[in-house]
């Protein structure tokens, strides 16, 4: 690895999506780009969200000058308190990302420490070595930005998430002028969205979600409620407008909606006019059909207001009969199972749920094919590498650019933790570092590992079962080996469960007489259980075993 070379090296976002940052290192300068989390698959129990693993960083905690956040969705902003907490460094953002920035700092007591930054699309700043220029991008959140990075080895373009979207609900169109610039004085490398690489044509506008928003405010006969991330104020503004047309009141539910609304509207990204809004406790006595509920759980989440909803655990209002749910959002992938069950489950409790592909009521806020093909031409990179994707994404992309004539060998298509060198104009793939998980839990970070979560899911699947004997030195037992099993359904009765184990038990301790200790025979008993187990119900409890030497 050469000092004089420009690194680039994918922390988040590559090979998946969610927790998207970057790292931008040259001699002994970093530059950090977006601090994203993820949200947890089906099987990661217990865990609330998932953030980059930014060792890297963290070694390097003093070389760090400068952070830049992209956009305000939580798949690049919901690590900043995380790595805030590791690393004192300033953060640069748009004034709405800010503004979500610092909603997030504030709960984590973290706002007075934070040094920020408030940066304009169109405007320059310097981050050490780094020169950042902001060119105005459309997505489904305004004040999304792109970014020029001059380093020494060359201009590199960092998309961030965009569309092509000409009627976006904030009349602010992507700025082409200023991509087109930057191909005018050569782009070394462009870094570009793949989210919707396999997503044929062009994402439509953000507009077309007007009509279906209208129609289902005018069929509508009780309350409705619409769940949608916190951080999608465009779609707050849509639903506002049409609660205007239709004569209903708008609440925000949820701590997150509620902060995030009113700090947009503070910083005039939501324009109502002032008694659109009433206050949730306000909204719920009101008639049904005068109301409309803006709430957080599009993806099921289990602590989100739907997902309580859902399983009606939800303090100060439940679902009704004939309250129309609509579902504002597509399920990110990996989660469509936890959001179907959430669609049935409020379909039961007498709720009419509307989602995307029944009605139009979202659209992409990614690029679509056509739109990425665009991207590489206005831009014209010398190198592309395809971000913001799982590995398919990834590939779909670099195998467009092929198409447009951009050599295989100027194509990195790579997952978190690899370096990419650039030096004299010429990329290498370098060393790789840890790119992995780190999961949050509550409010602890890192404390559970991969190991745990395996724990929990075995748990969850098949029960555990604790067994504990008792002998003497001689290894003789004293009494018959004490059982407990939880969440454990075995086929067979519990006498022939019970012979089993004793079984298994005896045998253990007439291989172990030989002298061995408590850790070894503990742990010897626990392997030949579970392949007791294993062969007669082809089940994996978690084991316990327990051997007390008296
Ligand atoms: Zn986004
Ligand atoms: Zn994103």
């Amino acid at each position: 690895m050469s000092l004089n070379s420009l690194r680039i090296l994918p922390l988040g976002g590559l090979g998946e999506i969610g927790k998207n940052m970057m790292v931008y290192e040259y001699e002994d300068q970093i530059l950090i780009v977006d601090t994203g989390i993820m949200f947890p698959e089906n099987d990661m129990l217990g865990i609330d969200y998932i953030i980059p693993d930014f060792q890297y960083i963290i070694n390097r905690r003093d070389k760090v000058s400068g952070i830049v956040i992209t956009h305000g969705h939580e798949d690049h902003t919901g690590a900043i308190a995380h790595v805030l907490e590791e690393v004192d460094a300033p953060i640069y953002a748009t004034p709405l990302t800010r503004g979500l920035l610092e909603v997030k700092l504030a709960r984590r007591g973290l706002l007075e420490k934070a040094q920020m930054h408030t940066v304009q699309a169109g405007e320059k700043i310097q981050v050490g070595v780094f020169e950042i220029e902001f060119a105005h991008v459309c997505h489904s959140i305004p004040d999304g930005v792109a970014l020029g990075i001059t380093t020494p080895e060359g201009l590199i373009v960092h998309t961030g998430d965009y569309k092509f979207d000409h009627t976006p609900v904030d009349n602010w169109p992507t700025d082409y002028a200023k991509l087109s610039e930057w191909a005018g004085r050569g782009v070394l490398a462009l870094l570009a969205d793949s989210t919707n690489a396999d997503t044929p044509g062009w994402t439509p506008s953000e507009r077309v979600i007007d009509p279906a928003f209208d129609q289902v405010f005018r069929e509508a006969e009780g309350r409705i409620l619409v769940a949608s991330f916190a951080s999608l104020i465009s779609r707050m503004q849509q639903v506002g407008k049409a609660a205007l047309n239709h004569g209903r009141k708008m609440a925000f539910v949820g701590m997150s909606m509620r902060e995030n609304a009113k700090m947009a509207t503070q910083l005039g990204y939501l324009d109502f006019p002032d008694d659109l809004i009433v206050p949730l406790d306000q909204a719920l006595k009101m008639k049904p059909k005068e109301v409309v509920l803006m709430c957080t759980g599009s993806q099921g989440e289990p602590t989100s207001i739907m997902g309580r909803l859902a399983t009606g655990r939800n303090r100060q209002f439940d679902v009704q009969e004939g309250d129309t749910i609509v579902l504002s959002s597509h399920p990110i992938p990996g989660n469509e199972e936890t959001v179907y069950r959430t669609i049935n489950k409020l379909f039961q409790r007498g709720a009419n749920v509307i989602y995307d592909p029944i009605a139009p009521v979202h659209v992409s806020g990614h690029a679509s094919q056509e739109e990425m093909k665009l991207m590489l031409h206005l831009v014209k990179p010398k190198y592309l590498i395809p971000i913001h994707g799982e590995l398919r994404h990834l590939r779909q992309h670099g195998k467009m650019a092929e198409e447009l004539g951009i050599p295989p060998e100027n194509i990195a298509v790579v997952e978190n933790g690899q370096i990419i060198e650039f030096e004299d104009e010429l990329m290498r793939i370098s060393n790789r570092v840890p790119g992995g998980y780190v999961f949050v839990d509550g409010s602890r970070v890192g404390d559970v590992g991969p190991a745990v979560v395996r724990e929990r899911e075995s748990l969850s699947r098949d029960g555990f079962i604790s067994v504990s004997v008792l002998v003497d030195k001689d290894l003789y037992q004293l009494r018959d080996p004490e059982i407990i099993t939880r969440g454990f359904v075995y086929k067979y009765e519990a006498d022939e469960l019970r012979m089993d184990i004793n079984e298994t038990v005896e045998d253990v301790l007439s291989i172990s007489k030989n002298g061995k200790g408590k850790k070894a025979i503990e742990g010897e008993l626990e392997r030949a259980l579970r392949n007791m187990f294993h062969e007669k119900s082809r089940r994996r409890p978690m084991l316990f075993t327990n051997v007390d030497i008296v």
